[in-house]
């Protein structure tokens, strides 16, 4: 054989070689692409307000500041907390605002916050406030009892719908999800899937989830 047909031979295996291993490479990122990763974000407990009870609790047409933004466009945390009472008189202070204002207020606490405060708050998606816990709010100005506005936000991923398209999913679809290399193996049932053109993809859980399987912001999960 010629030195030129045995550079010529090596070349085409080394090719040959380079093609299949590329091949290869796309087997394995194809599933992964294909796979529902889901970042992660850990809900602390916090309140959204309606401006009777800002009125109540801050002064007379008082706003609500903007601290930061948050992942959602359009929400903010605001430099406003309250401090949150229930029937065994034990006070949860420094409680975040979230802005901007709603027509109804709602408070999102997790079981633990519940129990501490003694109300038996139901677990309800957004919005859902019908029946649920009566809780009081202490503000600089005031505090106002509401018959019902505590909740423990349920499970829910906020996605947008080119995300939702591309997994097969639509609005208040519900789903499961595992933890993705978390402390703790987890999985999480009865996740409410939340599609708007103003979402960004990311799944809310309250801090009993989170600390349940070790989960921290940006970690991912994956639905099943
Ligand atoms: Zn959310």
């Amino acid at each position: 054989m010629s030195n030129a047909a045995l550079v010529e031979l090596i070349t085409r295996e080394v090719l040959a070689e380079l093609e299949a291993r590329r091949g290869r490479n796309l087997a394995r990122t194809a599933p992964a692409s294909m796979a529902k990763r889901v970042p992660v974000a850990v809900s602390a407990r916090h309140v959204h307000l309606a401006q009777r009870e800002i009125d109540i609790l801050f002064g007379p047409g008082y706003q609500l500041t903007k601290r930061n933004d948050l992942y959602q466009p359009g929400e903010f945390a605001a430099n406003e907390v309250v401090t949150l009472v229930g029937p065994k008189l034990r006070p949860l202070t420094n409680v975040r605002v979230l802005g901007p204002v709603r027509d109804r207020t709602q408070v999102e606490i997790s079981r633990t916050d519940a129990i501490y405060l003694g109300i038996a708050a139901p677990v309800r998606r957004s919005g859902d406030l019908a029946g649920s816990a009566p809780i009081t709010l202490v503000g600089p100005k005031g505090s106002v009892t509401l018959p019902e506005g505590a909740i423990i936000a349920n499970r829910h991923i906020h996605m947008s719908p080119v995300d939702a398209a591309r997994w097969g999913l639509k609005d208040n679809d519900e789903v499961t999800v595992r933890t993705v290399d978390a402390e703790r193996p987890t999985i999480f049932g009865g996740v409410q899937v939340r599609v708007s053109p103003k979402f960004r993809l990311v799944m809310h859980i309250d801090t009993d989830d989170a600390n349940a399987a070790g989960l921290r912001c940006n970690d991912e999960v994956e639905i099943r």
